[in-house]
């Protein structure tokens, strides 16, 4: 008898629409979907919306948008808004079971208690106070017009897991306060609705930053009390990105959102293919997402956490914008900017944004600057230029003839002419620019440069 094959993974990914999504959340999406894609499994898109107060619309559908551009696509999503029977029933059973139970203290006294303990000495963990709370003191509390919150009584002892990133993780959980997993208002928290989707929508891997590790033994114990088995489950949490010199990157996150680095003019594929071995140490290359997908390896991800370099995103995008064909990038060029033009320039760009400047170079006013003393040289230029139809040999002709008429050449010969038909001493090949600039500007530009 053969082993039945392991089922196909389920992961998720599970942003609060509370703000747009950054580098760091896209690592995260990005590691669920191609470990989803590398096993054969389903990628789910969650939003953990029950957080009335925090969340917006226009972030759930930032997000949405980002993750399309990323190309992550998702087999299914959800918002958890629309499960809030499921949650109520969840929680129902865990007051069944005395694992919820009801707490009236204020945000002042739960502080006053917290600095109390820390003054002697000890953990400011909650004292569980409500758990001895009598039912004439809750219904007197409650005639008072008081409506409780609900913590969830965490079991005692270790709770540890085998990370699939970190390795052995352990957690005492008596250093932690039982968790509030429903408001007063009624509404559930995050790290109860999470648990109750996991287990309803049959996730595999839980896989998110490291900075859930402790919620991850929270939820162990919730979902044992629960009945599920969070050991068929794995979890793998990925060290948090820093910034270049080790700081924390939290400070830049709005200028490392994925919309202001897509205004910025930074490509799609040169995120995901830095992001998917940024903190392991395999190199990154300009890969698309099935071939990061056909490598991608959880155990691959170092303990250490991880420094972003946004000089290493910029060489990833001009390796990008450079392979680049044409009709990846033929919707984001300048009206008539075609084939041509593109091959002429993508081996100078960083951005593509920059590509606008070249158009203005091949087909816009470009008014290069006077370039004192080089009058008779330029002139000598413009006349020599041949006629049209211009090619790819028009360059080569043209500053032969120069070359024998002048006696210059090398850089005496070539930077005035580039100075004069770009404004700029360094960019494209003149050779495919020139067709592309024609012989009207090109004399306009040589006379302007000579005057
Ligand atoms: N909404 C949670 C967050 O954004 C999800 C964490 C998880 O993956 O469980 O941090």
């Amino acid at each position: 008898m053969t082993a039945a094959a392991p089922p196909a993974p389920i992961v998720r990914f599970a942003p609060s629409p509370t703000g747009y999504l950054h580098v760091g959340n896209a690592r995260i999406a990005l590691a669920n979907f191609l470990f989803a894609r590398r096993h054969g499994g389903r990628f789910l898109l969650r939003l953990d919306d029950t957080d009335a107060a925090r969340g917006r619309p226009e972030y759930a559908e930032a997000i949405t948008h980002d993750l399309r551009w990323l190309g992550l696509a998702w087999d299914d999503s959800f918002r958890q808004s629309a499960r809030l029977d499921r949650y109520a029933a969840a929680a129902e059973r865990l007051k069944q079971s005395g694992r919820l139970y009801p707490c009236f203290e204020s945000e002042d006294e739960l502080r006053a208690k917290r600095e109390q303990r820390v003054r002697q000495g000890r953990p400011p963990v909650y004292d569980r106070a409500m758990l001895r709370l009598t039912a004439a003191q809750r219904a007197a509390a409650e005639a008072n017009g008081k409506r409780p919150y609900w913590r969830f009584l965490l079991s005692g002892g270790t709770e540890g897991w085998d990370d699939l990133v970190l390795g052995r993780r352990q957690v005492k959980l008596p250093s932690v306060s039982d968790p509030v997993l429903i408001r007063a208002d009624g509404s559930p928290l995050y790290t109860f609705t999470s648990v109750v989707d996991d287990i309803e929508t049959g996730i595999t891997h839980v896989i998110r930053g490291e900075d859930h590790v402790t919620n991850t033994a929270i939820q162990r114990d919730i979902f044992a009390a629960l009945g599920a088995d969070a050991a068929a489950i794995g979890f793998a949490h990925l060290p948090l990105l820093t910034d270049s010199d080790g700081g924390k990157l939290s400070k830049r996150l709005d200028s490392l959102s994925l919309r202001s680095l897509r205004a910025d003019g930074m490509e799609a594929q040169a995120i995901t293919a830095y992001l998917a071995r940024l903190g392991t140490s395999a190199d990154p290359e300009p890969l698309e997402l099935p071939a990061l997908a056909a490598t991608f390896d959880l155990g691959g991800f170092s303990h250490a956490p991880a420094r972003f370099d946004a000089r290493q995103l910029l060489a990833l995008n001009r390796r990008v914008l450079h392979a680049a064909p044409f009709a990846a990038v033929a919707d984001r060029l300048p009206a008539g900017a075609g084939e041509a033009f593109w091959h002429a320039v993508r081996g100078n760009l960083d951005l593509l944004n920059e590509a606008r400047g070249w158009w203005e170079v091949a087909a816009g006013t470009v008014v290069p600057p006077v370039i004192e003393g080089e009058g008779g040289f330029l002139r000598a230029a413009r006349d020599l230029l041949p006629a049209e139809p211009w090619d790819a040999d028009t360059w080569r002709l043209w500053t032969d003839a120069l070359k024998a008429a002048t006696g210059r050449k090398g850089r005496a010969l070539f930077l005035p002419l580039r100075l004069a038909l770009t404004g700029e001493e360094h960019g494209p090949e003149l050779r495919d620019l020139l067709p592309l600039i024609g012989r009207a500007r090109a004399a306009q530009r040589l006379e302007i440069a000579a005057a």
